[in-house]
């Protein structure tokens, strides 16, 4: 088996460590003989989703994703429509996540026209909503721990599913109490960094999505992930005493 990642915009769209969930996914699929290849697009290179099994997409500041709108535009927006209509695995990072919604308009009003891929949308505010924070998934039976950092607030619409209820810290607005999107085999979060290893069930999921969607119903072999719980839980624990 092999399995094909596409890191969209990885030169610009990458905070606090976004790039180490792939190579969260790489190594727990090589863990289990899987192949595994990936491959960057960025401005001015075509992106043929078709070729993909998974896309994933960081975090960026506005700055970044206002760099990027003409050439989103120009073509990628197509192709990512497609795809997750599709049925292609997305993992997208906060600025990534807003960049999957149709706008995002900023603190001083600056529009970013976005894909629409996904029926959400963001509005900037004054404040930052940032800190370690945690969240329930109701999907895996599991809570997710992160680190949010954003200003935009993240409105989803009827036919997305948040991907969990926030437990500590602020999540999509800071208002609705949801955090992160699902649609389709899309993931979005407002969680940065190292996610995926402190959260490998999360990990497995996502991968296993992919997996299934290209060769049918397979299980990935269970691992030793005690490092990982034990990373896990003790930001449990930590922001429990909040
Ligand atoms: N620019 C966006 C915001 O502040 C996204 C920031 C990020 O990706 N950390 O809301």
């Amino acid at each position: 088996m092999e399995l094909k990642i596409c890191h969209l915009y990885p030169d610009i769209l990458n905070l606090y460590g976004d790039r180490g969930n792939i190579l969260c996914m790489e190594q727990r699929l090589r863990w289990r003989g899987v192949d595994v290849v990936t491959e960057g697009v960025s401005i001015g290179e075509m992106l043929d989703a078709s070729q993909y099994d998974l896309i994933f997409v960081g975090g960026g500041q506005d700055f970044e994703q206002e760099v990027l709108l003409e050439d989103l535009n120009g073509g990628k927006t197509a192709e990512l429509k497609a795809a997750i209509e599709d049925g292609i695995a997305v993992l997208a990072i906060c600025g990534g996540y807003q960049m999957l919604g149709h706008y995002y308009e900023t603190w001083y009003g600056q529009k970013c026209a976005f894909t629409g891929a996904v029926d959400l949308y963001t509005v900037g505010s004054k404040q930052r909503m940032i800190g370690n924070y945690m969240f329930s998934c109701d999907e895996l039976d599991t809570t997710i721990v992160g680190f949010e950092n954003h200003s935009g607030k993240t409105y989803l619409g009827s036919g997305v599913k948040p991907m969990g209820k926030v437990l500590s810290g602020y999540g999509n607005n800071g208002e609705d109490g949801f955090e992160g999107a699902r649609y389709n085999n899309v993931f979005a979060t407002y969680s940065h960094g190292c996610l995926l290893p402190k959260n490998p069930k999360l990990c497995d999921h996502i991968l296993q999505t992919a997996l299934t969607r290209k060769y049918g119903a397979c299980e990935l072999q269970p691992m030793d992930d005690a490092l990982e719980i034990a990373a896990h839980d003790y930001m449990c624990a930590r922001l429990s005493q909040k």
